[in-house]
């Protein structure tokens, strides 16, 4: 989608600090990082929310936690443990209508979250 700002991330169309890509998938670092570590892993593909996933996105979403966990394990932050969050919809706190799993890690993160 033209006016996606993570359409133009995944197509380098705009700057962002990338630390994994494949052809499927691209992560990179939040703008306004709520952790030591927080990344975003984002498909290639635009799909606004998880309401919008099918059964042809099962093995998308399994990579992407594939993904999570490398970047975990890159990031130093997989032993003392980590989050994957998805945020859909307005009360669920997405601001952003192009599918992403957070990736946050490096402090103690509280639950239940606020
Ligand atoms: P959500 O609120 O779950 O939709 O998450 C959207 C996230 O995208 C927020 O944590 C923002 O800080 C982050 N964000 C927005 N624009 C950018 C950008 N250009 N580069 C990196 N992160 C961004």
């Amino acid at each position: 989608m033209s006016d996606c700002i993570f359409c133009k991330i995944a197509n380098h169309e705009m700057d962002s600090d990338i630390v994994y890509e494949d052809g499927k998938v691209i992560a990179f670092r939040d703008l306004e990082p709520q952790a030591p570590v927080h990344i975003l892993i984002v498909p290639k593909e635009h799909i606004a929310t998880t309401l919008d996933l099918t059964e042809k996105d099962n093995e998308l979403i399994g990579h992407i936690y594939q993904v999570a966990s490398e970047i975990a394990e890159e990031e130093d932050i997989a032993e003392d443990g980590f989050r994957v969050v998805n945020n859909c919809n307005e009360s669920g706190g997405q601001t952003v209508f192009h599918l992403h799993f957070h990736l946050l890690g490096g402090r103690n993160l509280q639950w239940p979250p606020g």
